[in-house]
């Protein structure tokens, strides 16, 4: 489902300054690279690619199409790593962010005791190598560690730890950001707190972030990393609840993650790269029998002279998984935080990486996860028989979320965060899962369930007016502000 709509523009790089125009690329294969995403959904040619040296390049970028009758628009990139084009624009230039790392000379990433300060083009995992070899690591992660910094703080960055540490954006100290009008600001709570809470989870709407400070920890050795099976829903989310109740910082009785998959019968390809090879059969068995089987996932840090199988064992007290499907592994710290590598090469050997991903992205009150359930994993996905290689599902404490940024979460005290993950091979295929993610939403409206989609593709300003609610009037107030004339992000397509 290809999409390129052209828009007549009234600028061509060529007419650039000659300083801008020697960093514009116009080449063909560099204008096709960057027309799409990992979604592989939407495409849209961009009319050149900027490859900044310096943040004064973005300066000067940005102001230059400022100065402009009718500005073009400016789609900062990281990795790309978007489903429906959030990143792209075909009536302006794609800002290739990751050229960024070329002028900093060594100081893209700068370890101190208490945070590090990283440029906004690196890649997680880089972060992760570099703390580690000072005893440190961020507290706060996403399951996928080849995403950018600036990508994943422009969103929110969750996954198991969130319910401990917060989002990503609950972590970062301080920014530095090139707003829409070609300001570069430094930003942080006493500082520019307007810009700061604005550009976290600002979905690139008001500045390009270029560098982040960001939290750290004592990083520990090693994990104690399980998945524990349950076929009750009810006690299922109850345990997950209670395992995310031990949440302080220096916590050490609770789990350090709690996330969850959800293992439903429907055709492969399903992710089982987890698991013993000798368990797949009774696996498979199990969940033919039950239709969907709800799997916790829990991670314990430890280091080699702490009590870990003590504690493991009094934190399991009064779980109801179903013991004979808990599977254990006993990985290294850096094994446990970049796990998802090897799934994505298991779906990598499935073909599933190479095709359109039609992923949705949801929070759901606590208050109705039941009816969710019912509702959405039973009478919809199982009855439509459309494969989800990984349905994700775990709760957050929503007071590790700071409000005042511009991310959107339901209004309760503990959200489930939902991800399908899909991929789409034949003919319409794309079609029927984004109907059926239309569907979800639908559902959830008609029962009154306020989800929130996170990682949003809306195609109208009026589901984005409704998406971000009571928000909507600050959203719309910061654009005023950082990005009067709406030049950036315009894949997102809320103002433009
Ligand atoms: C395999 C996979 C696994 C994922 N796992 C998780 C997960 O566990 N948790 C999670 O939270 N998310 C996850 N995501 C989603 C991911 O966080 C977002 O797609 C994120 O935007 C990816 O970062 P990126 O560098 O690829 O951003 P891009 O796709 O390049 O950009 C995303 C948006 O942010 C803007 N942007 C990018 N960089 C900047 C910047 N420096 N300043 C301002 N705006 C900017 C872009 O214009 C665009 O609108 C996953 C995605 C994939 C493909």
């Amino acid at each position: 489902m290809a999409t390129n709509n052209k828009h007549p523009n009234p600028w061509s790089p060529l007419e650039a300054p000659k300083e801008i125009a020697k960093k514009l690329s116009l080449d063909p294969k560099t204008l096709s690279l960057f027309s799409t995403d990992f979604g592989l959904i939407e495409n849209k040619t961009p009319l050149a690619v900027f490859e900044p040296s310096s943040e004064s390049d973005i300066i000067d970028l940005i102001k230059y199409s400022n100065s402009l009758p009718i500005p073009f628009t400016i789609a900062p990139r990281g990795q790309g790593h978007s489903t429906h084009g959030q990143g792209l624009t075909n009536d302006g230039v794609v800002l290739n962010l990751n050229r960024l790392g070329d002028f900093r000379n060594g100081s893209e990433i700068v370890v101190h005791d208490e945070y590090v300060d990283v440029g906004a083009e690196q890649l997680w995992i880089d972060v992760l190598r570099a703390t580690l070899k000072h005893g440190l690591t961020p507290l706060s992660w996403t399951d996928y560690m080849y995403l950018s910094v600036g990508g994943t703080l422009s969103n929110a960055g969750i996954n198991g730890t969130t319910f401990r540490f917060g989002p990503q954006i609950s972590n970062v100290l301080e920014l530095d950001v090139v707003t829409g009008k070609g300001e570069l600001l430094t930003c942080s709570t006493d500082k520019n707190s307007e810009l700061f809470y604005s550009v976290l989870g600002g979905l690139g709407q008001f500045g390009i972030i270029t560098r982040a400070r960001i939290a750290l920890g004592p990083a520990p050795t090693r994990v104690k990393w399980l998945r524990l099976f349950y076929t009750d829903f009810s006690e299922y989310t109850k345990d997950q609840e209670y395992l995310i109740s031990f949440n302080e910082k220096n916590e050490t009785r609770g789990a350090d993650h709690v996330a969850g998959y959800i293992l439903a019968n429907l055709p492969p390809p399903r992710d089982v790269s987890f698991y013993p090879k000798q368990d797949l059969p009774r696996i498979d068995s199990l969940i033919s029998q039950h239709g969907l089987v709800y799997t916790l996932e829990l991670g314990k840090f430890y280091d080699n002279d702490s009590h870990v199988e003590e504690e493991l064992a009094n934190l399991f007290k009064g779980l109801k998984f179903i013991p004979e499907f808990a599977f254990e592994k006993d990985v290294s710290y850096e094994e446990f935080q970049n796990r998802l590598r090897v799934e994505i090469e298991f779906l990598r050997s499935n073909g599933i990486l190479e095709v359109p991903h039609p992923w949705m992205d949801l929070f759901i009150p606590k208050s109705r996860i039941s009816d969710f359930n019912d509702g959405v994993f039973k009478d919809i996905i199982l009855k439509q028989n459309i494969p989800a290689a990984s349905i994700i599902f775990y709760p957050m404490n929503h007071n590790k979320w700071d409000d005042r940024m511009s991310a959107v979460t339901p209004d309760e005290d503990i959200f489930y965060a939902l991800g399908f993950f899909r991929a789409a091979f034949g003919n319409g295929e794309v079609e029927a899962s984004e109907a059926q993610n239309e569907e979800i939403l639908e559902f959830c409206k008609d029962a009154g369930i306020q989800a929130k989609v996170y990682l949003a593709s809306y195609k109208t300003q009026e589901r984005w007016v409704e998406h971000y609610g009571s928000k909507w009037e600050l959203i719309k107030d910061r654009k005023d502000e950082f990005d009067p004339k709406k030049i950036l992000s315009p894949g997102q397509k809320i103002f433009n």
